[in-house]
């Protein structure tokens, strides 16, 4: 077996969050492998949306114009349908940025893996990682193979997984999992050709979620989901199932029938939630392999950019010995679960496709009267701004949405999670979708994830999810129809 290059750090996994850490890694500097078994361009699972959260980091990091030169239009206006109401607009700008995309994932995860190369990082594709190297206790490379080739090793200070939810590094450095929650959701998705207007909407009625999208190539890509129970009824007849759910929608149906799908129907129930213990010696988890939840508020690009930019700034420091790389690392997971603690408590709770609440029914209301409320409210959405901000427009607000106990829990301070850390961008707010959003949204959850919030924070810089106690086992099963 050949043994290869000493590296600083070797990333395993190029996509969302493992390429824009290889390449900030390598522009402060540091001598990085980025690996992995696919190459680029090419497709996963995945839908689109981009919040604005996930397009300030592409600015910050001068992608945003390739982004857009490679036919990925900005969005500029979402519709939030959740029944009774139909709310239209966009949340504030983040760190100037202003506008969402949806860009296809061939498209978004070539650009960022050809931007890691460019800045020095040594791209190794087609590369299988089978086993972490370790040497005193600490992990020291990983081993693997390209098809038809001999093993080789990849020697490094620290090995980052970055592979995906089943991530295999985990499951070598025995990374321990908590704040389990099984899948909640089953979806489809598939891409239409000559729809015109649809925009990108979020219609919520009980029991179905059903998702729209203008991206690449002039397609539409539409997402449904329903309860993780029902995936064996929908199984049997997609199409037909697929349809009935837009059948809820008035227009919809017809809109799409208009057009021409262009592409099979593609699924999966496979959609736990969960925290992994992500920082060890030597090692680190990233995006997904860290931390996974529902894609129904479609979060996961945006806060697998935010791990990347996160971690980035902790190893640059911990290879510079300030503080100890452990320490460095252990700060990093603890930054991570305070600044996505809400969005995935905001994800839990909309994944639960449950009837919309008096309360939120009244907020919806009152936002799509009131444009300033309707962009706080997609704000929130977003993850990108905290309910204060909602809070401090409370004249503008129905009483009985501004229950004192919504605003004695409100979100988790930024400012420390923003702090020391030189990679981080500036202006960028924490994953903030506080847990007062989830007492106004009234559904299960919310009032139980409000308490003890501020003090647990407070006490260990991370997130009150950890508190969490596993509930039950995850249901693996992808499908493609
Ligand atoms: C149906 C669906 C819809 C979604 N829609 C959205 C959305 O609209 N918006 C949003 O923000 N998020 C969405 N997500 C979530 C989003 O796709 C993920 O959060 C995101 O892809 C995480 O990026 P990642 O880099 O952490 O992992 P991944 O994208 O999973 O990349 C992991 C990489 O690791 C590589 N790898 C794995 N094992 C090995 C190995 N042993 N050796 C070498 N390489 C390896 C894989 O080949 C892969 O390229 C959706 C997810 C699903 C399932």
């Amino acid at each position: 077996m050949a043994s290869g290059p000493a590296y600083d750090v070797v990333v395993v996994g190029a996509r969302c969050a493992g390429a824009p850490l290889a390449m900030l890694l390598a522009r402060a500097g540091h001598r990085v492998a980025l690996v992995d078994r696919a190459s680029f361009p090419s497709d996963t699972m995945s839908t689109h949306f981009l919040w604005q959260r996930g397009t300030a980091r592409l600015q910050a990091w001068g992608l945003l114009g390739r982004l857009r030169a490679r036919g990925c239009a900005p969005i500029r206006q979402i519709t939030f349908d959740p029944g009774p109401v139909q709310i239209s607009g966009i949340g504030p700008a983040v760190a100037g940025a202003a506008d969402t995309y949806c860009p296809r994932r061939t498209v978004l995860d070539a650009l960022v893996v050809e931007a890691a190369a460019e800045s020095g990082a040594d791209l190794v594709e087609r590369f299988v990682v089978g086993e972490v190297i370790w040497s005193d206790g600490r992990a020291a490379g990983v081993r693997g193979r390209r098809p038809g080739s001999a093993g080789s090793s990849l020697r490094a200070a620290v090995v980052v997984g970055a592979d995906g939810m089943h991530s295999g590094i985990a499951r070598r450095v025995g990374a321990r999992a908590y704040t389990e929650h099984p899948p909640l959701t089953a979806v489809y998705y598939s891409y239409w050709s000559g729809i015109r207007g649809l925009g990108a909407s979020f219609h919520a009625r009980p029991g179905q979620l059903i998702l729209t999208w203008p991206t690449n190539d002039d397609l539409t890509c539409i997402y449904v989901a329903w309860p993780r129970q029902d995936l064996h009824r929908v199984r049997r007849d997609i199409e037909g199932r697929f349809h009935a759910a837009l059948e809820l929608i008035p227009g919809l149906r017809e809109a799409v029938a208009a057009g021409h799908r262009e592409a099979r129907f593609t699924g999966t129930a496979d959609l736990p939630s969960f925290y992994r213990a992500s920082a060890g010696p030597g090692w680190a988890l990233a995006g997904d392999a860290g931390h996974h939840k529902d894609p129904c508020t479609g979060m996961g690009m945006s806060d697998a950019f935010l791990t990347a930019d996160l971690l980035a700034g902790a190893i640059h420091q911990g290879l510079a010995g300030n503080p100890p790389m452990d320490q460095a690392l252990a700060s990093y997971q603890q930054r991570r679960d305070a600044m996505t603690a809400n969005g995935f408590e905001l994800t839990l709770s909309t994944a639960r496709l449950a009837p919309l609440s008096p309360r939120l029914e009244a907020l919806y209301r009152t936002a799509a009267d009131q444009p300033e409320i309707a962009r706080h409210v997609f704000g929130v959405l977003g993850g990108s701004i905290p309910l204060r901000d909602l809070h401090t427009q409370a004249r503008l607000l129905p009483a009985s949405l501004t229950a004192p106990s919504a605003s004695s829990c409100d979100t988790i301070p930024n400012a420390r999670a923003k702090a020391s850390n030189g990679l981080v961008g500036s202006g960028f707010s924490a994953v903030s979708v506080p847990a007062a959003w989830l007492y106004v949204l009234g559904q299960a959850g919310g009032r139980e994830a409000c308490r003890g919030r501020r003090h647990e924070a407070e006490q260990q810089g991370g997130s009150a999810c950890q508190r969490g106690k596993a509930r039950g086992g995850t249901i693996r099963r992808s499908v493609r129809g």
